[in-house]
This record gives C-alpha cells, structure tokens and sequence, in this order.
C-alpha cells in the first residue's frame, strides 16, 4: 500500500537512515513504554521498535495511514486513530512513557504548549524526543536578551530541561521540506515554580510579548493594577524590554498577579 503525503497534515517523512539513527539513540529505549505522535508510515517507529520497547503506542490522525501502520506493524503496536490534540496523553498508560515525535509543524506548537500547560506534579512521561522546524526550535531554547527568546522559552523551561540534540536537512524528508528541523530533548525538572493557573502564565507572557519593543510600563500597566508597587517589589527597571526579563522573573510575577489579584 504507498501513501501520498498530505500536505495539510504536515505530512514529510524521514527517510534518512542516520537521522533515524541518531533519534532512536537520544534517551533509553528498552523496556520502556514508548509514545509516538504522528507515525506517518512508520519509519521512525520501525527504528524505535528495533530497540526492544516495553509497549508502543502510537497516534496517527491520517485514516489511510493507520490502516497501513496496522498492516506493517499488525497487534505488535497499539494504534489511536486519532488528533493528537484530542487525547489526554495522561490516560494513555500507567507508567512514565518516553516520546518521540517528527511532529507536524503547523500545531508543533500548539501540542508543546498544551502538554505544558496541562501538566499536573506527577509527570506523565519522562522524556520527549520531539523535532521541530529549527525556527521554532530556537525560539524554545533562546536565552534572555535575544531576539527569539519569547513566550514559547519562557513556557518551556518553567518545567522542563531542554537539549538540543541535532539540526536536520531538508534532504533527510521525504518530500522535502522547505526549512530546516532540529531534535530536542525534554526532561522533567525536579524543582519547578508552583503556580496556581499556568493560563495566568500564558495570559502574562501573551501580554508583553505581543509588544516586546515596547518598555516594560506599557504592559506593567496592563496587567498589575499598582504596577509602581510590583516594580518596586522585583527591583524591575521599567524601561527595559520583555525580552530583558528572565523567565524567573515571569513566574514571580505571575505569582505576585494570583496571589495579590493585581
Ligand atoms: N513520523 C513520521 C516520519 O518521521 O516519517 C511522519 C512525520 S510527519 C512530519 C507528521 C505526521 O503526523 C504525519 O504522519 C501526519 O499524518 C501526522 N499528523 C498530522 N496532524 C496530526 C494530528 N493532529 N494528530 C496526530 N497525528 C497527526
């Protein structure tokens, strides 16, 4: 059965067997309870089983190529037919699962944010081994004071480690895509800032990220109603840029927002 690659679904598949490689060596494999999003036609997931797993679950939006995962692979993997965006990956299994994603770049984002977002104490997995065009991939790993470091950084590393493993080429895709990927690493920090509502952390970095040219008073104002007071109590400069703050800062002063309602 060959499959055309659907573009909507952000369909480019890996074809370079030292890429496969290399992502299958990222973190431990054996024995461990695997998930995979967006399997396509299984060419990671033919490396990863190759690696003796515990279990491997899959989630593959695409009819068409769930069916065919089902005929390469038959009951040695477990296949959800369905949006990744849909599953509550914390029911997916009992224990920890590691994750490997090629993701499809036009909801990469979207899947990184909600998992953050939605993650309660207990981890549910622990690891993921995901890849993202590079673009988007900098803008997770920037550091303060850059042009890329943003909302997407700041969410990232409240709770989680991140690698960056390797770049990729377009020629590694089958079809090629039109910009370059790279492999990150994710792991589960061990202390992380509690927070009430991590929306809250949403909201603020939404707020003074939408005008990062602008000095911090513009966004200070908009969401604190003392704004003087919480300056004050952070030693914060307001006539510096969001992009001056670490994300330290971020989280005290999502805090500071729950707790003083201000
Ligand atoms: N892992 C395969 C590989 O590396 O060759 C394919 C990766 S391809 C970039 C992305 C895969 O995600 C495609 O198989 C696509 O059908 C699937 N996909 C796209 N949107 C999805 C969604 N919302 N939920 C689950 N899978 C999705």
């Amino acid at each position: 059965m060959t499959v055309k690659a659907k573009k909507s679904l952000g369909q480019n598949f890996l074809i370079d067997r030292n890429v496969l490689s290399q992502i299958v060596d990222t973190v431990k494999i054996e024995g461990k309870a695997i998930l995979e999003i967006g399997p396509g036609s299984g060419n990671l997931t033919s490396f990863i089983f190759k690696k003796n797993p515990q279990k491997i679950f899959v989630i593959e939006k695409d009819d068409d190529l769930a069916l065919l995962l089902k005929e390469k692979f038959d009951n040695e993997i477990n296949i959800i037919n369905d949006d990744v965006l849909n599953i509550d990956a914390n029911k997916i299994c009992n224990e920890k699962l590691t994750v490997f994603g090629n993701l499809p770049y036009n909801i990469s984002t979207e899947i990184l944010s909600k998992w953050i977002i939605r993650l309660n104490n207990e981890f549910w997995f622990d690891s993921l081994v995901l890849m993202f065009q590079k673009e988007v991939a900098d803008r997770i790993i920037a550091k303060t004071n850059t042009s890329n470091y943003g909302r997407l950084s700041i969410l990232s590393n409240w709770k989680l480690n991140i690698k960056k493993i390797i770049d990729i080429k377009p020629e590694s895709f089958s079809p090629k895509p039109k910009v370059d990927s790279s492999l990150l690493l994710f792991t589960p920090k061990d202390k992380f800032f509690k927070l009430k509502n991590p929306k809250n952390l949403e909201m603020i970095t939404r707020v003074f990220f939408s005008q990062r040219r602008k000095m911090l008073k513009k966004p200070f104002n908009q969401v604190f109603k003392v704004p003087k007071k919480v300056s004050e109590k952070f030693n914060i400069d307001l006539n510096l840029r969001p992009q001056n703050l670490e994300p330290e800062v971020y989280f005290k002063l999502v805090k500071e927002f729950e707790e003083s309602g201000s």
